[in-house]
């Protein structure tokens, strides 16, 4: 499912239910900080398939009048080079609107801060993206709020189809991983992966 593309709208929810917002409430400070670390999640969360696969399907909201306002042409996919090479770089970026313009800012400071050499193109940027995915779900939104939320925090969005998939795929994950930690023995992994899959699963 799509949300209507109206640039009002989009707007409307902010401050709603979105995670800096509740971040801001419980610590100022934190507002502009990467989502919280929880290394568990790393087990939902890996590099290969489903992270990838995910990313590749997270658009920017809106994305022609941002290309026109930018007068450049980028593609649709928000992990796609040339989409990150231009909010890497910054380029460009003088001519957005004041609330695009802040929403583009925070996308670049929450997920393309690492000090790799090869940044954006670290995968970094992905990783992060599917780690505040998770916390998303870990705070118990399902998949048409949490696409709600990353539109209202970062003007991207997916549908929510394709972030359903992405969770069970994270939870099918975390069920391997609590297989593997059963055999290998270690009380302590097994129930923290217990409780992932849980905020995951509910
Ligand atoms: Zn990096």
């Amino acid at each position: 499912m799509v949300r209507g593309t109206a640039g009002p709208a989009l707007f409307a929810f902010r401050g709603s239910h979105s995670l800096r917002s509740l971040r801001t409430a419980l610590d100022p400070n934190r507002a502009h900080s990467e989502p919280r670390d929880r290394d568990v999640f790393r087990l939902a969360a890996p590099t290969s398939s489903n992270a990838v696969a995910i990313t590749d399907k997270i658009y920017v909201k809106n994305h022609r009048q941002l290309a026109s306002q930018l007068e450049t042409n980028i593609p649709k996919g928000a992990f796609k080079g040339a989409t990150l090479d231009v909010l890497f770089q910054g380029e460009g970026l003088e001519k957005l609107d004041e609330a695009t313009q802040e929403r583009v800012l925070d996308f670049s400071s929450d997920f393309l801060d690492c000090d790799c050499d090869n940044n954006p193109y670290c995968g970094c940027p992905e990783r992060k993206f599917v780690r505040y995915l998770l916390e998303l779900r870990a705070q118990g939104l399902g998949p048409d709020a949490i696409v709600d939320v990353m539109t209202d925090d970062y003007m991207v969005y997916a549908y929510s189809g394709d972030v359903l998939s992405f969770l069970d795929s994270g939870v099918r994950t975390l069920e391997a991983a609590e297989g593997l930690a059963e055999v290998e023995g270690s009380d302590e992994t097994r129930a923290e992966i217990r409780q992932a899959k849980r905020d995951l699963a509910k």
